[in-house]
């Protein structure tokens, strides 16, 4: 039997290697200011890509959400409107900060967050909303944004699968007052754990530098809480080479994502993902819907990809209201969420990572045929 082929896989190569071997050799891993070279760098190379003022890199995606809740003052007493149809993280980095999250339906054709939703559910305190990017494909932002304006929320987006992602042909990650990039070994660039926050505003640059650092304003000044959110320098430097590779990356994952539209389109039996109009997805996983009949087949889809040695995988199984700790903290129901609850029983998420090659994707192709009958 073939090899598995992973849902996402990091790329990395001599470049990498080296990077990281530099930074060895220097004994410079870290700056207890969180602003070694190496991270400045970084920094400094990523605000450029999205075409931000400022890039904060922290230690990881979870780390760049909840400083960016801090630095937007979300505290206990606070409401802050999040998507359901999310990884965890994006609701509990809220939690981290004592604020409750209010989650919100999703448009049923890109899986994001839906306005009219959040005007639903909008409560007297909420201070912040968190778009996520999901899969990759960029959230209605114009929308949000204006709402937001309206009601004096901070427009913090989750982009963690998002990168090189576009918006009415702007980057994500210029458009929130924060956005916040995950580097984690699965993502589109990775540095192993790491994020990152890019704005556009001096003072959220600021207050998040001195939240990464203990909320210290200078060596051992500490005027509010912070924590220990630094990013290591050869978590940097290799982020630095991944960074070069970025744009390749993105241009095999959207390929990848065209030839898998281009063979599974005349099936009819799924909903395919699609590019936004003036706009790009960034490819993180390719989605699909499986429609009618059908849509009640999808976890015995999933196995028998899976028997294939092909990792499909369901992103995401169970939405965040309904986990455990979300149920049972704010009493949340099955039916709240309609759109939500409908989505994670009926997709399933393909690999189109840089890594696949095109025999891989005649498998996949050949294979999902094969179950989807
Ligand atoms: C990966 C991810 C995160 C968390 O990032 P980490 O770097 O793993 O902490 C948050 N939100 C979404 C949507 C993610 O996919």
């Amino acid at each position: 039997m073939r090899d598995l082929i992973r849902i996402n896989q990091p790329f990395l190569g001599k470049e990498e290697i080296d990077a990281a071997g530099e930074v060895i050799r220097t004994g410079i891993l870290t700056e207890k200011s969180g602003m070694g070279p190496k991270v400045l760098e970084f920094e400094r190379s990523f605000a450029k890509f999205v075409g931000t003022k400022h890039a904060i890199a922290l230690a990881s995606g979870t780390a760049a959400l909840h400083a960016a809740l801090l630095a937007a003052d979300v505290r206990a007493g606070d409401d802050v409107l999040v998507p359901s149809f999310t990884f965890a993280a994006t609701a509990s980095a809220v939690l981290l900060t004592g604020a409750r999250p209010v989650f919100v339906d999703i448009d049923k054709d890109n899986y994001c967050m839906k306005t009219d939703s959040v005007e639903r559910v909008i409560t007297r305190k909420a201070k912040a909303v968190v778009p996520v990017h999901l899969y990759g494909m960029p959230a209605e932002m114009d929308p949000i944004m204006d709402l937001a304006h309206q009601r004096d929320l901070v427009v913090i987006d989750d982009a963690a699968q998002a990168h090189g992602a576009m918006y009415n042909e702007r980057n994500v990650g210029s458009i929130g007052n924060m956005t916040c990039f995950s580097f984690y070994a699965g993502k589109n660039l990775t540095t192993g754990e790491g994020g990152m926050i890019t704005t556009n505003d001096d003072d959220y640059a600021r207050t998040l530098r001195m939240i990464r650092t203990h909320g210290e304003e200078r060596p051992y000044w500490i005027t509010r809480l912070g924590h220990n959110y630094r990013m290591p320098e050869i978590s940097a430097s290799i982020g630095l080479a991944q960074l070069k590779k970025l744009p390749l990356f993105l241009e095999k994952r959207r390929k990848n994502a065209e030839s898998l539209t281009e063979e599974l389109s005349m099936l009819g039996r799924l909903a395919l993902p699609r590019e936004p109009e003036r706009g790009k997805h960034s490819w993180y996983v390719y989605t699909v819907r499986l429609r009618g009949a059908n849509a009640g087949k999808r976890n015995k889809v999933v196995e028998k990809l899976r028997a294939k040695n092909i990792e499909a995988s369901i992103y995401y199984e169970t939405p965040v209201h309904l986990l455990p700790l979300y149920r049972d903290s704010f009493g949340y129901k099955r039916g709240t969420l309609p759109e939500t609850e409908k989505a994670a029983r009926q997709v399933f998420s393909l690999p189109v990572h840089p890594k696949i090659s095109p025999e891989d994707l005649d498998y996949i192709v050949e294979n999902v045929k094969k179950v989807i009958v």
